[in-house]
């Protein structure tokens, strides 16, 4: 395996206090091995850029039809894409003079990269924070990390990573010496539940938490609440008795945050709203089930890594 020099990412978020300790840098990186039905991020799932499109922001112009080389935005439909056609080149974004289309993701070098995370560094030191990977699921990526991370050892920058667990142990093993503190998600209780909603594999990810738990890279898992989906009595107490038999003893769960539901209108996506209102869950029910099992739980003011720009 060979390095690469850029990564496809799709926002950096300077001042983050949501994605781990002190005041952090949040690099949000392109492409996610799974597809959660509530992913809060809906626009880091494909590995690509893509176009984003906000229909009520279009004056009509017409310009982007004219600069499109491919003829996906047809005369008569001035901003809107044909997705079949479209390649994702951006060219109408540039154009547009009203910023109905954006391009989302870009590629970055490394040691680009790098200086945006240093820029911020001296608020690292006084609040004792750091760079956040997120996504998307950053270890897609790891092929970079494991050439970029190790620029930010050199400068002493501490580094947190957002990950949902689903692929082979080796990709996360040769990027643990990098690595300051791992955020590790467990979202449902069965196989099939994980499967349908997520495309993910609960085994996989299971095993490899419990690889994780045995190295010297502090781990904190994280669930989110999901109303109506693993929020039931019996699902609690599944996923608590699963974790607890991989030793863990401590989790956050992190709110349900249904702001990704606004994004999929300027998406090419298949997703559909999931509807779903925390205004009825009991979060300390939810906590004091896990307590009986042996597992502390807290829960943080909102959901970390939600990117907020789209
Ligand atoms: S991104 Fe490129 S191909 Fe797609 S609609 Fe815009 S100009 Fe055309
Ligand atoms: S260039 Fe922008 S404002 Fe003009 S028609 Fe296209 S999307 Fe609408």
């Amino acid at each position: 395996m060979t390095s690469v020099d850029t990564a496809t990412i799709f926002d950096i978020q300077r001042f983050s206090i949501h994605d781990g300790p002190g005041i952090r840098t949040t690099v949000f990186f392109k492409g996610c091995t799974m597809n959660c039905r509530w992913c809060q991020n809906p626009e880091s799932i494909r590995p690509g850029k893509e176009m984003a499109v906000y229909v009520d922001r279009c004056i009509g112009c017409g310009m982007c039809g004219h600069v499109c080389p491919t003829g996906a935005i047809p005369a008569d439909r001035p901003g809107r894409i044909d997705w079949r056609i479209c390649d994702s080149c951006g060219l109408c974004a540039e154009t547009c003079p009203a910023e109905a289309l954006v391009l989302v993701g870009r590629t970055i070098t490394a040691d680009d990269l790098l200086d945006d995370c240093l820029a911020d560094r001296s608020f690292y030191n006084v609040s004792g924070g750091g760079v956040t990977l997120s996504g998307g699921e950053p270890v897609m990526q790891s092929d970079f990390l494991r050439g970029f991370l190790p620029l930010l050892r050199e400068e002493h920058v501490s580094v947190l990573l957002e990950t949902a667990g689903n692929y082979a142990y080796s990709k996360i093993d040769a990027l643990l010496p990098m690595l300051d503190h791992i955020y590790y998600d467990f979202k449902l209780p069965g196989p099939e539940e994980y499967r349908t909603m997520t495309g993910g594999d609960r085994e996989l990810i299971l095993e490899n938490l419990a690889a994780l738990k045995k190295g010297t890279v502090p781990v904190t898992v994280r669930m989110p609440v999901l109303p109506g989906i693993n929020t039931a009595p019996e699902q609690i107490a599944r996923i608590g008795r699963t974790l607890r038999s991989i030793g863990i003893h401590e989790m956050q769960l992190l709110p349900y945050n249904p702001f990704w539901e606004s994004k999929l209108p300027r998406l090419q996506t298949e997703k559909r709203p999931l509807m779903l209102s925390d205004k009825n869950i009991d979060y300390r029910h939810i906590a004091d089930a896990l307590e009986q099992i042996g597992i502390a739980a807290q829960f943080p003011a909102r959901h970390p890594g939600t990117q907020d720009a789209l």
